[in-house]
């Protein structure tokens, strides 16, 4: 049996805002990559197919809703409606899904969670946003991402932004990142038929700033064999990876020291 705490989704690199210290890199890309409908699809057969059970299937960017196509995309996970417990919707709210999509994702009702990372007066749709959820009595979170840095979220980002091997002793890269927080939550991302362990592994690799060693992520739409291919993922967390070697995340204990106010715009 091959499960999983979260598989997320990104439909897109695209973002409206440009934040300073974006753990996801989203600023260095110079033309951000996104996902057509049918490769998204194309991902979640593959997934559904190799994965028994998924308890959050996410979607998360760049913006999410920047993309404009997506309910086609939530009403096809309806399929696998059974295989997996909640969506998760993670958006700044800085625009609207479009009426389609909303259509769509209210048709989830309890099953559906928004998590909103409200970054104040940027986003301009929250209230919006939040009104449509509890209307119709969608669960939502506001992650505070403005005002005094001690109120916010977690107290603040950390600045993952080296993009750079740290050059940290192996031993002490292997301790960190057993005790990371996407290693603990078992974070899966997937974009264009590749799956990774956690969110900095694709991000870097797509970035072409880390080159992942072999293991280090799953091509969803090779020749490898089924077998092979939930063989690796069941090795994900067993052993840090090339990208582990280029997170400042696998150090964060939420020391504020570490954490910096978030969403500073470049
Ligand atoms: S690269 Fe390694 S340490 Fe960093 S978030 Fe991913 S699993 Fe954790």
């Amino acid at each position: 049996m091959l499960t999983t705490k979260r598989m997320s989704i990104v439909p897109t690199f695209v973002c409206t805002l440009r934040c300073r210290l974006c753990s996801n890199h989203m600023p260095a890309f110079q033309n951000p990559p996104k996902a057509s409908v049918e490769e998204m699809k194309a991902d979640i057969d593959a997934l559904f197919t190799l994965f028994d059970h998924i308890e959050w299937l996410q979607f998360v960017g760049g913006e999410i809703f920047t993309h404009k196509h997506l309910d086609e995309v939530f009403e096809y996970c309806k399929r696998y409606d059974a295989r997996f417990d909640q969506l998760i919707i993670e958006t700044n709210a800085t625009t609207l899904p479009t009426e389609a999509e909303q259509k769509s994702l209210l048709s989830y009702g309890k099953k559906l969670k928004v998590m909103i990372s409200d970054y104040g007066k940027l986003s301009r749709s929250r209230n919006a946003f939040v009104n449509l959820c509890e209307e119709n009595g969608i669960e939502y979170m506001l992650k505070c991402y403005y005002g005094d840095q001690e109120d916010q979220h977690f107290g603040g980002w950390i600045d993952n932004t080296a993009c750079r091997d740290l050059l940290e002793p192996d031993e002490y890269v292997m301790e960190q990142a057993a005790k990371c927080a996407q290693v603990r939550l078992e974070n899966m991302h997937v974009f264009r038929g590749k799956l990774h362990r956690c969110s900095n592994s694709l991000f870097l690799s797509e970035l072409g700033v880390c080159v992942p060693n072999c293991g280090d992520y799953v091509n969803l739409h090779d020749g490898t064999s089924f077998d092979e291919k939930r063989s690796i993922i069941e090795k994900f967390y067993t052993y840090p990876r090339k990208s582990c070697h280029y997170c400042t995340w696998k150090s964060d204990s939420n020391h504020s020291e570490n954490r910096y106010p978030a969403a500073e715009q470049l």
